[in-house]
């Protein structure tokens, strides 16, 4: 099947991209999500403005604090390393994992974000890196936590005639660590189950977070007891997802188990 008829907008740059969205057209990264939605016609946009080289979207910015990426970035660029990692590989050794090259090299950041796919890479390890999602539109600019901005499966905080212009990723402590393990059946696909556990004591930040549920990202609200192993992934996610199927729970508790372990806490299921 072939997409209903749309016109293709380009333009200069981020004022010329929030005009055509507040004319009706839909925004466009890579084009990996939306482009099946297209050709299914299950989205019929009439016009969609390319994001993909708009330049304030293809900037990246640096402070001692955190590095801004922005949300043109492509997942082959962070994999390649041509943009700068603040966490010294963990982003380059996730996109990576994501899906096969040709995807990555037309796949965006602020493209998975946008389209919020409870199994995508990003969705989680931004989430677990306690990444902040800048957005612009019409009443001007604001910052979401990316815990806030994923509000459901295929749901954001986006509001009408608004970007995710970059992410703000926060540079870890000295001594920092993390895990993130993917279960995919086969290279290339979502996960089934995915989790992520920062340890930056130095910094505040203990997260440990599981995606691929259906639904946002779970931040577990008692990451220590976790992390001192006074309740095993199972018993955590057991009372944070009441009504979950036991093979549903123990799939997810593997997954975390797994990323505990890959931070160097506890043994792996
Ligand atoms: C075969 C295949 C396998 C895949 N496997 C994986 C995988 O293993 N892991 C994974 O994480 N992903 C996977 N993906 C998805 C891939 O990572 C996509 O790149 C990503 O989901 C969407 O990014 P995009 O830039 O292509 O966005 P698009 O497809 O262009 O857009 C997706 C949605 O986001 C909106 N949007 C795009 N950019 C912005 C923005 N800056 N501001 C506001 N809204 C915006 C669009 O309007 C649309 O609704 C796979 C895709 C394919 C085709």
């Amino acid at each position: 099947m072939k997409p209903a008829p749309f016109d293709y907008l380009a333009v200069d740059d981020l004022a010329g991209a929030t005009a055509a969205l507040a004319d009706g057209a839909k925004p466009m990264g890579g084009n990996q999500s939306l482009g099946p939605m297209l050709n299914l016609r299950l989205a019929r946009p009439a016009a969609l403005v390319d994001l993909s080289l708009v330049p304030e979207l293809r900037t990246v910015e640096e402070s001692a604090e955190w590095v801004r990426l922005g949300a043109a970035i492509t997942h082959a660029e962070i994999e390649d390393g041509e943009v700068p990692d603040p966490t010294g590989g963990w982003l380059r050794a996730a996109a990576a994992n994501i899906a096969y090259r040709a995807v990555r090299n037309r796949g965006t950041l602020g493209g998975s974000l946008a389209h919020a796919d409870p199994a995508a890479d990003w969705v989680i390890v931004m989430t677990g890196l306690c990444a902040t999602a800048l957005l612009a539109g019409p009443s001007g600019t604001r910052r979401v936590p990316l815990e806030d901005f994923l509000t459901g499966p295929f749901a954001t905080g986006l509001r009408d005639g608004e970007i995710l212009t970059a992410v703000e990723i926060p540079r870890p402590g000295a001594g920092a660590r993390w895990g993130y393990w993917k279960y995919m059946r086969q290279v290339g696909e979502f996960a089934k189950a995915s989790a992520a556990v920062l340890v930056d004591r130095e910094r505040g930040r203990l997260r440990c977070t599981v995606g691929a549920l259906g639904r946002q990202p779970l931040v577990l609200a008692e990451p220590e007891a976790l992390l001192a192993a006074e309740v095993t992934p199972r018993e955590a996610l057991a009372q944070a997802l009441p009504g979950r199927s036991p093979a549903d729970l123990a799939l997810h508790a593997t997954a975390l188990a797994r990323a505990l372990a890959e931070a160097g806490i506890g043994d792996a299921a």
